[in-house]
C-alpha cells in the first residue's frame, strides 16, 4: 500500500477544487475517490462525527489513506442554524438554503448579523488510525447575495463587512477560510508527527 496516496472522500467540485489548492506542497498526493457515484449518509449530529464517518468508510473502502470535511455555516440571529445541517437546511439546493437565511435575517440589524463558517478534517488510516482538526473564520451575513465565484453560502458570507466571499478571488478566500484553517491545523499535526 502507498500511504502517500491521500483520497479525498467528498463529490463537491468546489471543495475539491480547494483543497487541491490548500494542499499544495503536501507531502502526499491527493487524489480523487474512484466511488464517484457513491454518497456516504451525514448521519452523525456533528461535524466531527460526519467527517470521521466519511474518511474512515473511504479509507476502509480503497485501502488508502483518506481525507473528509465536514462543514457549514452558524447565524447567531438563528441559535447558530443551519450549522452541521446546512448543505440541506430546507433544501438540497443551495441556493435555496442560503435564500432562507437571507429570509429569516431580513429584520436583523448589521450588528445582529454575526456568523461563522466551520470546518472540521478527518484523515483515517486504513486499520482505523485518525487525526482531526478544524478551522472558523468569523463574518457577517450580508443583507443581499454579491459576487459569481464560490459556491454555498459564499455570496452572502463576508469575512469584512462588505464583499461577499464569492466577490474574492479564489486564492483570497483560499487565505483566510474556515477550510484553509483547518487545512493548517492538520498539516501541523502531520508535520508534528510525521505521519507521511
Ligand atoms: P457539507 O458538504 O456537508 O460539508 O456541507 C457544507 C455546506 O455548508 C454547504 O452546502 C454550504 O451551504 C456550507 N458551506 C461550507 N463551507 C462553505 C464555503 O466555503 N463556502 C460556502 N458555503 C459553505
Amino acid at each position: 500500500m502507498n500511504h502517500k496516496v491521500v483520497v479525498l472522500a467528498s463529490h463537491n467540485p468546489g471543495k475539491l477544487r480547494e483543497f487541491a489548492q490548500l494542499f499544495q506542497g503536501a507531502p502526499f498526493e491527493l487524489v480523487l475517490w474512484p466511488g464517484r457515484d457513491e454518497i456516504i449518509a451525514e448521519t452523525g449530529d456533528t461535524y466531527v462525527e460526519n467527517a470521521r464517518i466519511k474518511a474512515h468508510y473511504v479509507a476502509r473502502q480503497t485501502g488508502h489513506w483518506a481525507l473528509a470535511d465536514d462543514s457549514g455555516i452558524e447565524v447567531d440571529y438563528l441559535g447558530g442554524l443551519p450549522g452541521v445541517n446546512s448543505a440541506h437546511f430546507v433544501s438540497q439546493n443551495p441556493w435555496e438554503n442560503t435564500r432562507e437565511i437571507l429570509l429569516r435575517l431580513m429584520d436583523a440589524p448589521p450588528s445582529a448579523r454575526t456568523a461563522r463558517m466551520r470546518a472540521v478534517l478527518c484523515l483515517a488510516s486504513p486499520d482505523g488510525a485518525e487525526w482531526l482538526a478544524e478551522g472558523v473564520v468569523e463574518g457577517w451575513i450580508l443583507p443581499w447575495p454579491r459576487g459569481t465565484h464560490g459556491f454555498g453560502v459564499d455570496p452572502i458570507f463576508s469575512v469584512n463587512g462588505r464583499e461577499s466571499l464569492a466577490e474574492w478571488p479564489e486564492a483570497e478566500k483560499n487565505a483566510v477560510s474556515h477550510r484553509a484553517r483547518a487545512v493548517q491545523a492538520l498539516w501541523n499535526i502531520i508535520n508534528e508527527q510525521g505521519l507521511f
